[in-house]
């Protein structure tokens, strides 16, 4: 690693901090990609699922990446009805995440990104302004100290980056998922469909998802609100599940961690800073996937930090065009998904199977995630209203 001045330094190396990396880079900014862990998309904690369209807007599709294609959604409701969902047949996608983020870091490599892994940043460098100016990273067992110009913060959930610039980056308890996940072979799925199982038994304030990958594998886990459980209680409710419906299942990787349903954080830059991905809270509130957006907000972000370096410019008044960019690409959305998450996750066993029972009647072509989010919001015109501005994306 060399030790000159950056234009941009990206901290950790996931979908969102490298899209961010590639976009700085794309616009011309010296741009440098840390990542603590050994391996670039190791370990996954994650299901791998993305919509055709949440991948393929930000990177060409390698069909490396892809571990089955999916053509079919099944609801499952607490009373065991099934619900399948009217989707288009390019729906959506099981990626293989290791593959897919050392791809991603490749692709920034390839803009002339400097990329390095083993590099656990553990604080920032600042002026006496308070503005950020670079990053103290502990490398193969050496502190060092790089400037930069801009700071990207792409350091997932847990991320500190924000905090310490003395950004407010605390999640409540009550937006936060408690997620355990074990990927399992030897199990009889059909690969081309994904289920989602609701209810107090199997996922309280949550869900339970089954995402096949193909050669009889699948990630099979849970998310439960983090008002309602401990992080046990996800892995206990997941081992009772399996050992229910999959006995059979070999678990080859267990993993557990949270994901926040919450709003985007209200502010995701300061002088010298910007937030991206988890890190900055983009994960859609109802369906906690975070890759898609994170890749959205890193894109952003990358393409403000490259024209404020051109301008001269790192202060927080420049680099808020990130955050309004976000805002009216997705931001606005999050808050509408939000507040329909606040209900439909609150959902009772009795509402969710009367809900059930409704929209099994309408026609399976018909039966789409918005016609049932109209029979659920028939009496409630404004949630009725978030869902239309949502789908349309407005
Ligand atoms: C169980 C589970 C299932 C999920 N399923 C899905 C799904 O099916 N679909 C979906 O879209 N989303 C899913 N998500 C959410 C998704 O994984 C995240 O939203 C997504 O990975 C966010 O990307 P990111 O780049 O912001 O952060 P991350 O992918 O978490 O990347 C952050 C990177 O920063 C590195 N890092 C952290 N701190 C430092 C530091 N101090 N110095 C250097 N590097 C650092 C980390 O090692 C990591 O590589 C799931 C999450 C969980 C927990």
């Amino acid at each position: 690693m060399k030790q000159v001045k950056y234009d941009v330094i990206v901290v950790g190396a996931g979908p969102a901090g490298s899209l961010a990396a590639i976009h700085a880079a794309k616009g011309g900014a010296k741009t440098l990609l840390l990542e603590k862990d050994r391996d670039i998309g190791y370990p996954v904690r994650c299901a791998e699922g993305v919509s055709h369209i949440g991948l393929t807007n930000y990177v060409a599709l390698d069909p490396r990446w892809i571990r089955s294609t999916i053509k079919d959604a099944i609801l499952i409701a607490p009373d065991s009805t099934q619900v399948p969902v009217a989707t288009n047949n390019e729906m959506g996608y099981i990626i293989d995440r290791r593959i897919f983020d050392y791809d991603l870091a490749m692709l920034a490599a390839k803009e002339g990104v400097e990329v390095q892994t083993k590099a656990y940043v553990y604080d920032l460098l600042k002026a006496e302004n308070g503005a950020v100016t670079g990053v103290k990273l502990d490398y193969m067992g050496k502190k060092l100290e790089i400037a930069s110009k801009i700071v990207i913060g792409a350091d997932g959930v847990e991320s500190r980056v924000g905090r310490w610039a003395g950004l407010h980056t605390a999640v409540k308890i009550k937006d936060m998922e408690s997620c355990a996940q074990f990927t399992v072979a030897g199990i009889n799925v059909d690969p081309g469909k994904i289920l989602f199982y609701f209810g107090e038994s199997w996922a309280p304030g949550g869900y339970l998802w089954v995402f096949p990958k193909g050669n009889n594998l699948a990630n099979i886990g849970l998310g439960v609100n983090g008002e309602r459980t401990g992080l046990g209680c996800a892995l206990d409710l997941l081992s009772k599940f399996l050992k229910n419906h999959y006995p059979e299942a070999s678990i080859l990787t267990t993993v557990a961690g949270g994901v926040p349903v919450a709003k985007t954080l209200k502010r995701i830059t300061t002088d010298g800073l910007l937030l991206v991905g988890d890190a900055a809270r983009t994960v859609n509130p109802i369906s906690g996937g975070g890759i898609a957006t994170g890749m959205l907000s890193g894109k952003l972000a990358g393409e403000i930090a490259a024209e404020a370096i051109e301008k001269g410019d790192f202060s927080n008044s420049y680099l808020e065009n990130y955050s309004k960019k976000w805002s009216k690409a997705q931001g606005k959305n999050h808050e509408r998904l939000y507040r329909v998450k606040e209900v439909i996750f609150r959902l009772t066993d009795e509402e969710l199977n009367s809900l059930a029972a409704k929209v099994i009647n309408i026609p399976v072509s018909e039966r789409t995630l918005l016609r049932i989010f109209k029979t659920l919001f028939m009496n409630r015109p404004a949630l009725m209203k978030d869902i239309l501005l949502a789908i349309a994306g407005l």
